[in-house]
């Protein structure tokens, strides 16, 4: 493997060091006064102010964010992965992540760990990598080899995905995917090879958790249900009755796969492969607790608007068939929409159906996906419980 090497330097209009000396990451086109001519996506860059202090390193992209930073500062690093990797798993030991009943856990959560545009899942043996940018493409091996010197007692795989791409690769060791995870000790098949994202939604973890406790007893629909993990802590929580709802025909075999996994009473639990909008308008069934938790509807400031009505009209279907005194689950991952924008949203949502809303709850992502402080985009995950009457 080639050590890291830097292929070029950019320098910083007068003024614009400002945000990267309080350790935001990004460097948009417009802060760049001159850049190395012809360099290829995902090459090593240095970043210097308009004096020529040396600011940090990064990954060079064309496009409005044009630089990513890795490393903060005048030395360059060429273990950064390495040592990266390894405050990350420190911090997820801090926090009990893996344990004996949760095998399953996210040890590099992009910026939040000091590595923009890289993901990194475990799945009990098995390491998913997902890179985002080109930069973490491009250094896919010097990656698998921090993993495998830092977990290589845990992992026996490295499996990479590009999100640029549909398919993946094996770029240390092999497995066979579904593999089974367990999560606050349910059982899950996790399909890394062909599910969605990095193969299972650990971002829920906590709120899938809570869940249960709102579940004894009550008839659950799960929408967007993906492989049923919400389904899964429903049942485990005493539901009546769970219904779980995806688009994906995929999803939902490793839905039943997993209800059967856990051995709940199958007549409990109903799979629907349909859209979630036409479910709802039917309104066949009276739930008393619905989750909702659609992919980003938006995923560019430009599409926010858009996404707002989405999110309205879908939140707003879900009060109309929902019991009274019913509980309501409702998230948005999108990361241009933020809380208060959400928040807006959902309430003139129940406007719209008709209904009194309470707000009982405020949710949003588990530890081991952290924002930085100096980068609050990273906080994307938010949701509401609420009481319908
Ligand atoms: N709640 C899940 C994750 C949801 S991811 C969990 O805890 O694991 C979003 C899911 O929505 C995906 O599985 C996708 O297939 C599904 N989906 C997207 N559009 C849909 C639609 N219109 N109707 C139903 N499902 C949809």
């Amino acid at each position: 493997m080639n050590e890291l090497r830097i292929s070029g330097k950019a320098i910083l209009q007068r003024g614009r060091e400002q945000s990267l000396a309080r350790f935001h990451p990004w460097v948009f086109s417009g802060a760049i006064a001159q850049i190395t001519h012809g360099l290829p996506d995902g090459c090593w860059v240095s970043v210097e102010d308009a004096a020529g202090k040396i600011m940090g390193y990064g990954h060079y992209q064309k496009g409005s964010i044009t630089i990513r930073m890795v490393i903060f500062g005048e030395n360059f690093n060429p273990d950064v992965y390495n040592e990266k990797v390894a405050g990350a798993i420190n911090f997820r030991r801090s926090i009990n992540l893996p344990d004996e009943k949760t095998t399953a856990w996210r040890l590099i959560h992009g910026e939040g760990d000091g590595l923009p545009g890289l993901v990194i899942d475990i799945y009990d043996n098995v390491a998913v990598v997902q890179a985002h940018d080109a930069g973490m493409s491009a250094d896919r091996q010097h990656i698998a080899g921090a993993l495998m010197k830092n977990l290589g007692d845990r992992i026996t795989a490295v499996y990479f995905r590009d999100t640029n791409s549909e398919a993946g690769q094996y770029i240390s060791g092999s497995a066979t995917s579904p593999g089974e995870v367990l999560e606050h000790g349910n059982r899950f098949m996790v399909d890394w090879e062909h599910g969605q994202k990095t193969g299972f939604f650990l971002d829920q973890r906590e709120n899938r958790s809570l869940l249960s406790e709102y579940s004894q007893g009550r008839r659950v629909l799960n929408t967007f249900s993906y492989s049923g993990g919400f389904s899964v802590y429903a049942l485990k929580g005493g539901a009546a009755l769970v219904h779980s709802v995806d688009a994906s025909a995929s999803a939902i075999a490793l839905c039943e796969e997993n209800i059967r996994r856990n051995g709940f009473d199958p007549a409990v639990h109903k799979c629907f492969t349909a859209d979630t909008f036409e479910f709802l308008k039917k309104g066949e069934t009276h739930y008393d607790l619905i989750v909702l938790d659609p992919p980003a509807f938006a995923k560019h400031k430009d599409a926010r608007h858009q996404a707002m009505k989405g999110y309205q009209r879908l939140n707003a279907e879900a009060m109309k068939v929902i019991a009274t005194g019913g509980i309501l689950f409702t998230f948005s991952c999108s990361q241009v929409v933020d809380r208060q924008l959400f928040y807006d949203t959902v309430m003139s949502s129940a406007i719209h159906a008709g209904r009194q809303a309470r707000v009982i709850g405020h949710l949003s992502q588990p530890p081991d996906h952290p924002v930085s402080a100096f980068h609050p985009e990273g906080a994307y995950l938010k949701g509401l419980i609420l009481h319908i009457s």
